[in-house]
Formats: C-alpha cells, structure tokens, sequence
C-alpha cells in the first residue's frame, strides 16, 4: 500500500465503498439465496477501523509481513468492515515505544516484541524468549496450549494491553562482529547491539550493551559506534546489509532459540470488537504467525548461500562463550525470581515446562536433527 494512500485513508474509503457494495448485493440478492450467502461482510456490518505500529521497518517482509496478513486477513472475512491500517516503526512512534502507544490508545493495536519493554517489568521476557530457553515450537506450545498465554496476560492487565502470539523467526543467529572471537576473553569491552535478557547475560560477560531499533543498527555498525550486532538470521541480516560492515557471523543465538512476537491490543478496544471480530482477530493472528515462521524457514536458507558466497565467515561461538552464557543467564533469571513474587510465579511455570519439552524433543526430533541434518 503507498503511504499516500494511507496517510489520506484511501484504502479506509474504498474498502468503506466495496464493503458497502456488498451489503447492497446481498439485499439485491435476497431473492437467491446462493448469492446472498456468499456476499462477504453482509451479517457484520460494524465498521471498525484500528490502527497498527509496528516496532519494525516494512522492508522486513517477514517480521512485518506478519502485520500486514494480519490486516490483509480480518479485512477479507469480514468484507472490509473491520480494517487494520499497518504503519511501519517510525511512522508513527519509533519502534521501541509501541508498548506506550497501545497503553495510551494513540494506535489499537501494536506488533512488536514483549522483551523490549523489560525496563517496565521484567518479566515481560517470557512472552517473547529466554536465553537458553525454548524453541519456535516449544514456545508456542507453552504459550498457546499449556497456560504460558494465561500468565503473560496477567502481566499485561497492568498496562491494560491484551496480547497474542504474532509469529517466530526460528532459532536466531549469534550475529555479526567486526573481529573474529577465539574465546570468552574476546567479548569483553566489545560494544553490542542486542535487546532483552541476552543483553543482560552479555553485559555479564564484559559486553557494552546498546539497543537499537533495526533501522539504526546499520549505520551504528558502518560507523564503529557498535562492533557487533545481532539481528535475525540470513535472509533478514541479508537486507539490513550487516555483512558489508562486519565479516564474522556466529552462530547459534542463543538468547533467542524462538523469539514469539506478539501483537499488543488495547484493552478498551478490544472490549468495544464484537465477539465475531475478535474471533476474527484471533483466527488471523495465528494465520500471521504461521505466515512468518515458514518464510522464514524458506527464505533463510537460500540467503545464507548467497551470504556465504559473498565471503562471510561462518563462526560457531567458542565453547566457553557458550558455557559462560548459560550459567549467568540462569543466575539472572534466578535473581530476578529471588526480587519478585511475580517473575518467580511466571518463570518456575516456564522452567517446569521447559524442562518436560527439552527431555521429550531431546528423543525423537534431537536424534533425528543429529543424523539427518548434517
Ligand atoms: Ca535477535
């Protein structure tokens, strides 16, 4: 959609017009009943229009692609009554307020990624990922199927903010570095890009922690005001052009083996949606969550081919990255259940689940993986 268009809420009047359209048919109709049961949108005439601000550039066709299905999705059931406008990070806040612009009802609805906002309440993480926590899948089946959803929400009544899961990238890359890394000794006083707990644990091990919005990190990194970034994985670090400024990409991220982003709706507006709407949203919330993940398991490897050909080095982090990692990520999680009733009730429901998935995706999928993959 052209900015234009939207800034002038062109497409708001034409869907306006077509959704009006239909209603006409269906009544014109109403003499047969094979078209007037096909005429979209002719039973759910409310008229709601949302806005969305999403924490990321709309040159990310996978991560704000996810907004964009969402939108494209509860317009198409409901014949163009209930319309979700996506502005992209910047247009109308920059990416890391999205939180404050939902809280606030500046927008209805937000897309981005609870563990930006752990400055509000730290326990927020669990929505998103824990370091050395769980995958794509893993995450989504405690989430969506085994009560993690039912605590993230007690969370967010504070803010009067609903959330729901929005999609995952998959496990991530360790990102990229402007210097190769022989040991742990070679993280200290490097200066970081990277948001939530993974940038407490690497503060742990010596890192200068910064967090930017993905459309500042590029030039950060060009500058030297960063000597590492993370980001994604091959096909989004791809666009975003980091490997024409930093030649080393290490692997595996391992603060974010399946980051879930969410979408963030304000309480009072989404009381307002009619059941059927809300029924609507939650249906084209999961078809835009399932949308990002397989692009991204499509898209990724063909993009790290092109990556590689193109010179970058393939770097797994030193064992003793990895070790130091796991140990202070644990030691902060459990500090921070030692500070708060809250984050203990939310990470010993997590941890006891994770601990049930690993054993069980430690048989089958990890023998398999182990064989067949390589
Ligand atoms: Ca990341």
């Amino acid at each position: 959609m052209p900015r234009e268009d939207r800034a002038e809420g062109g497409l708001g009047r034409r869907a306006f017009f077509s959704a009006g359209l239909a209603a006409a048919a269906g009544t014109a109709a109403a003499c047969c009943p094979k078209v007037r049961a096909a005429a979209p949108g002719a039973h759910t005439a409310q008229r709601v229009r949302w806005r969305l601000a999403s924490s990321f550039p709309s040159s990310l066709d996978t991560i704000y692609g996810g907004a964009v299905v969402l939108a494209e999705r509860v317009a198409a059931m409901t014949g163009g009554a209930f319309e979700i406008l996506p502005y992209e990070s910047g247009e109308i806040v920059p990416g890391l307020q999205v939180m404050d612009a939902v809280h606030s009802h500046t927008v209805e609805v937000g897309q981005t990624a609870s563990y930006y906002y752990k400055g509000k309440n730290p326990a927020l993480v669990f929505d998103t990922c824990v370091p050395f926590g769980m995958n794509a899948r893993q995450q989504a089946a405690w989430l969506l199927e085994d009560g993690g959803l039912e605590l993230v929400h007690e969370l967010f009544a504070d803010f009067g903010i609903v959330t729901f899961p929005g999609g995952n990238t998959g496990a991530q890359m360790g990102g990229w570095f402007r210097e190769d890394l022989g040991s742990l000794e070679d993280l200290r006083g490097l200066r970081m890009r990277i948001p939530g707990l993974g940038g407490d644990v690497m503060k742990e091990l010596g890192v200068t922690v910064q967090v930017l919005a993905g459309g500042e990190i590029y030039q950060a990194l060009e500058l030297g005001t960063i000597d590492a970034t993370e980001w994604v994985g091959p096909y989004d670090d791809e666009k975003l052009g980091f490997h024409k400024v930093a030649r080393y990409y290490f692997y595996p991220g391992w603060w974010e083996p399946g980051p879930s982003l969410s979408f963030f709706v304000n309480r009072e507006a989404w009381d307002r949606l009619p059941p059927s709407y809300q029924a609507i949203f939650r249906a084209a919330s999961q078809e835009a969550a399932a949308t990002m993940t397989n692009r991204y398991d499509a898209k990724n490897p063909p993009a790290l081919e092109r990556l590689l050909a193109a010179g970058v080095e393939l770097r797994r982090f030193p064992d003793d990255v990895m070790q130091a990692a796991r140990e202070a990520s644990r030691q902060i999680l459990e500090d921070n259940a030692a500070a708060d009733a809250g984050y203990a009730k939310i990470y010993r429901a997590w941890e006891t689940k994770r601990a049930a998935y690993f054993r069980w995706f430690g048989a089958a999928e990890l023998a398999y993986a182990e064989f067949a993959f390589r």
